[in-house]
This record gives C-alpha cells, sequence and structure tokens, in this order.
C-alpha cells in the first residue's frame, strides 16, 4: 500500500459501492481502517453491474476494459495475484466498424497491424496516424506522473509546468479539429471522434488531449474479462467480505453530517447513523452539495452522456459478429447536436453492439447481446413509454443498415437501459454516466478533486471526480483518495 501506516481505530464511511468505492474501501481497510460501504442499490458495483433473466446475464456497463495494469496494481497493493481471482483475456481485433455506405472495417490490436489496415486504405494518413499516436503517447506520459497520481492543483510540482513541453497547440486545440487535420480519410476520421464518448463526451466539443484514449487502447490493448465485466466487481465483495469491509446493500445515505468545518459521518435513509474519521462520497458529484445540505444548482448543466442500453437475449448467435461492433449513424456531427445542443436522443444514433462469445452468459447456442447509443445525459429529455419505444425503434433500424436485420424478430427477450433508469438506480442526476463531460479544457483537466476544500474529513472518489470516468480512471482515483485519506491521518 502506498502512503503512511495508519494505527487500527480510524473508521471510514464510503457512501456508494461502486468500483471505486468497492477499491477505496479495501485500500483503507489493508491499512488497518474499519470501513464500511453504505450503498442504496440492491447490488454492489454501481455502474459496473449485472441483470440477468431466462438464463441470459449481461452486464449493464462496462463492456470494454483497458489499461488492465491498473486493474492488477489494485490486487498488487492488497497483495492479492489478479490470476487468482480473473481471466482477462485480450481482444483482437478491437473491433469492427460498420458505416451507413456499407463499408467494414476492423482494427486490429497490434499497433503494426494497424498501421499496415490504415496504409492500404489511406496511404496519406500513416504519417497523421503516427502523428497522433505520438501525441497521445506524450500526454500519457507526462499524465503518469502527474495527473494519474494527484489533482493538478493539489500536486507539488504543478504538472502544468511539465504540460508546458507539450505541443501546445494540439493537445490543448479541439479534438475533432486535430484529427481532421491529421486524418483525412473520412472512414478514419469517425473512427477517431467516437473515442471521446469513453468519457460521456463529443468529439466536437473536448479538446485534443483527450486523444490519450486511443493511444491507450492501442498501446495497452483491449480486454475482456471472462464471465462478464461484473466479475471484477464479484471479487472485489469475495475480498472485502473476506477481509472484514461491512457492507450495506439498500442503505441509501440522505446526509453527510458535519459542522461546517469537518464531517463526522452520515445518516441513512432508514435514521441509521454512521460515525466516521472520514466520509468518502462515491456517487455523482452533482448529487454531493444535496447531501451536505448546501444549495444545489436549479439545472443540471455540462452532464456527460448517458445510455440508451437494450439488453438482448438470442436464442442463436448470429453469425460473424465480432466481439466489438460499432454501426455508425449517416450524419456523425448531427447526433452530437441532438445530444449536446437540442439535448434529445438523435433521429439516427450511432449503435454500439457487444457480442461476448462466453457461453457462460446464455443458454447454450444463445447470445446475450448488449446494444447501446447514446443519449442525453442532462434529464432533458422524457423517458415515457413512446419515447422508449421510439428510441428502440431507431436503434433496429440502425442495425438493419448493417445487415443485422432480424434481431428484434429473433430476441427472446429485451431489456430497457435507459437515462432515467441509470439516474434512479445510481443516483446519478440525468442518468449522465461519468459526471460533468470533458468539454475545455478545464472540465476535462481539472475535473473535481478527490478531497473537500471546504470541509475536513471529506473525499470522493469515482468518475465525477479527478482524474475522471471508466474502468482504469476510477481505480486511479481510489488510489489517490486512499492516499490522501492515510496521508491526511498520518498528519493529525
Ligand atoms: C452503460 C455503461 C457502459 C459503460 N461502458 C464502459 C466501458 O466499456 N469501459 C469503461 O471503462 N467504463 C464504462 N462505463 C463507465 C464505468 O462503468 C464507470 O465509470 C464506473 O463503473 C464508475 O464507478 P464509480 O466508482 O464512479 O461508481 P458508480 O458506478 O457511479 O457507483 C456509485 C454507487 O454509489 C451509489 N450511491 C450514490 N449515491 C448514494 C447515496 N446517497 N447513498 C448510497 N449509495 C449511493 C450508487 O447507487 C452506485 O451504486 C460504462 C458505464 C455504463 C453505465
Amino acid at each position: 500500500m502506498e502512503g503512511p501506516e495508519v494505527s487500527p481505530g480510524m473508521r471510514a464511511v464510503i457512501v456508494g459501492g461502486g468500483l471505486g468505492g468497492l477499491a477505496v474501501a479495501l485500500r483503507l481497510r489493508a491499512a488497518g481502517w474499519e470501513t464500511v460501504v453504505c450503498d442504496n442499490g440492491p447490488a454492489f458495483g454501481g455502474k459496473m453491474n449485472r441483470w440477468e433473466a431466462a438464463g441470459y446475464r449481461f452486464d449493464t456497463g462496462p463492456t470494454l476494459l483497458t489499461m488492465p495494469e491498473v486493474l492488477r496494481r489494485l490486487y498488487d497493493d492488497l497483495d492479492e495475484r489478479l490470476e487468482e481471482h480473473l481471466e482477462l483475456e485480450e481482444l483482437d481485433p478491437h473491433a469492427e466498424y460498420v458505416y451507413p455506405d456499407g463499408f467494414r472495417l476492423l482494427v486490429p490490436a497490434r499497433w503494426e497491424a494497424w498501421r499496415e489496415t490504415v496504409g492500404r486504405l489511406a496511404p496519406g494518413d500513416v504519417a497523421g496516424l503516427d502523428a497522433l499516436h505520438r501525441l497521445g503517447e506524450r500526454i500519457f506520459r507526462l499524465s503518469e506522473d502527474t495527473f494519474f497520481r494527484n489533482h493538478p492543483l493539489a500536486a507539488r510540482v504543478p504538472p502544468l509546468g511539465a504540460l508546458r513541453h507539450l505541443p501546445l497547440r494540439h493537445a490543448w486545440g479541439s479534438y475533432a479539429r486535430t484529427v481532421e487535420r491529421f486524418i483525412k480519410n473520412e472512414y478514419l476520421r469517425r473512427i477517431f471522434l467516437r473515442y471521446p464518448t469513453y468519457v460521456g463526451s463529443s468529439p466536437y466539443l473536448c479538446p485534443a488531449m483527450l486523444l490519450v484514449i486511443p493511444y491507450l487502447e492501442h498501446a495497452f490493448g483491449a480486454w475482456y474479462v471472462k464471465g462478464g465485466m461484473y466479475r471484477i466487481i464479484e471479487s472485489l465483495l469475495t475480498l472485502a467480505r473476506a477481509r472484514g469491509v461491512e457492507l450495506l446493500a439498500g442503505a441509501e445515505a440522505v446526509r453527510i453530517d458535519h459542522d461546517g468545518r469537518r464531517t463526522g459521518g452520515v445518516r441513512l435513509r432508514d435514521g441509521r447513523r454512521i460515525d466516521a474519521d472520514a466520509v468518502i462520497f462515491n456517487g455523482d458529484g452533482a448529487a454531493l452539495a444535496g447531501l451536505l445540505g448546501f444549495p444545489e444548482p436549479a439545472r443540471l448543466v455540462s452532464r456527460s452522456l448517458s445510455g440508451f442500453v437494450l439488453l438482448v437475449g438470442l436464442r442463436e448467435r448470429p453469425a460473424g459478429l465480432s466481439h466489438h461492433t460499432v454501426v455508425f449513424s449517416a450524419d456523425y456531427r448531427a447526433e452530437f447536436d441532438a445530444l449536446f445542443g437540442e439535448r434529445r436522443f438523435p433521429d439516427d444514433p450511432t449503435v454500439y453492439v457487444n457480442a461476448p462469445r462466453d457461453a457462460t452468459l446464455a443458454p447454450p447456442g444463445g447470445q446475450a447481446l448488449f446494444l447501446m447509443a447514446n443519449a442525453p445525459g442532462d434529464g432533458a429529455q422524457r423517458w415515457d413509454r413512446s419515447a422508449v419505444a421510439e428510441a428502440r425503434r431507431r436503434v433496429f433500424e440502425r442495425l438493419r443498415s448493417a445487415g443485422l436485420d432480424d434481431l428484434e424478430r429473433r430476441a427472446e427477450l429485451c431489456e430497457v437501459w435507459h437515462p432515467a433508469r441509470f439516474a434512479e438506480r445510481y443516483l446519478a442526476p440525468g442518468g449522465a454516466i461519468y459526471g460533468d463531460n470533458s468539454h475545455g479544457w478545464r472540465r476535462a483537466f481539472l475535473r473535481p478533486p478527490n478531497r473537500s476544500r471546504r470541509l475536513a474529513g471529506l473525499y470522493c472518489v469515482g468518475g465525477s471526480f479527478h482524474p475522471g470516468g471508466g474502468v482504469p480512471m476510477v481505480l486511479l482515483s481510489a488510489r489517490i483518495t486512499a492516499g490522501l485519506v492515510l496521508g491526511d491521518a498520518g498528519r493529525r
């Protein structure tokens, strides 16, 4: 474990049992803290969750694991071997992209193979591909010892100093314009323009520093966890139980108690109070003010994307389907104008299809299919029956264009997760998946910090906070937050 040794007798309550909450609980427990995790839901894992019916098991959240070394680091720090808990599988190809004109492109895992693919498709773009990769690598190298270790404004040596070495006009400029400057082929551009959605953002509104995402995918691979991504949560829960982390499901915190200077614990909806030396909030950043009794913003602004997800059980696995397939809409720009400008579900959505080849997830010969389209995460769109039916129709219509004609007819079951359901289940206003979006360099780079500047004893972990959303960033967030809690306790 990083950070100073802390004597037993300290107690932390973690509000939210998502990935970040569980990881921070395990880290503090390993340092001798008494830890209590309370989650409003019936099951732990937060957005990394599972839904089961009729012999099918679906991940309802993440389907792609990137930067697996960050996950390994958690197990290492807990003196556990990842291989004894999880079976990771590297995917090759990473994904198949299907375009409105019927063109299909497989992106191989190995960088050299990808360069060759690009060389065959658009020889003039190989140099641009290399340039974007180098820029992504540069951003990653600078982040490794700075941004990934602490909040930029908390570090003793602000990484802003280091970042001046970046070719600034590219890293801080527009993501889409940077891609369009280096890549001329429209098929390739589309692939690059999709990456900012990994953090719930628009490629047309976020800074080019998010080019670190395609770099990470090629440098560290795209991975699957056998048995489904929820296996990660199951394994963390097994460790938590074995090590004495107290896990309270169906336990919503309705108040974080404080005297204006320091927090002292939380109050649950059922009236219980849990005293603690540290309160660690793992929920959505937009809900924190309400829990503290501070004024809340009247309207949700700058939210990241939510998702419109269909969990489809098929009796027969469709032939030739990759693990990840992305079926692009006809007009990508119009899609983001609808999502962030008009704040509504797009007329023609890009659809992501996840079809893991994993016999444990479906009855024999069958397929558990996860379909997802981006949806607004700001609560502006109502999700009544007709809106859900219409969004579902648009998703299947787009899939028909990719030759997946009769999925709907062949579906044995089709369960919908829409933004309002995400919002209600995870207490995430608007159903946003990643807290605030990463539009503009400030929001991308200066995420809300992991330690409250206002209240001693209050810490934050998870996708809403530094360094951001997605599995690896959330795990880094847990490492940073645990380090802050232990460091502060050591100084008391
Ligand atoms: C559909 C979907 C697809 C995704 N795909 C990917 C992917 O492919 N790859 C990837 O890396 N990431 C993906 N993500 C994002 C990833 O799941 C999240 O970034 C990550 O799991 C968030 O973890 P977290 O620690 O922030 O906690 P969360 O998952 O946000 O969990 C927080 C928990 O706290 C609980 N809570 C909130 N308020 C309270 C309260 N007051 N009292 C008690 N409990 C409370 C919530 O109910 C929830 O259980 C996806 C997410 C979704 C929804």
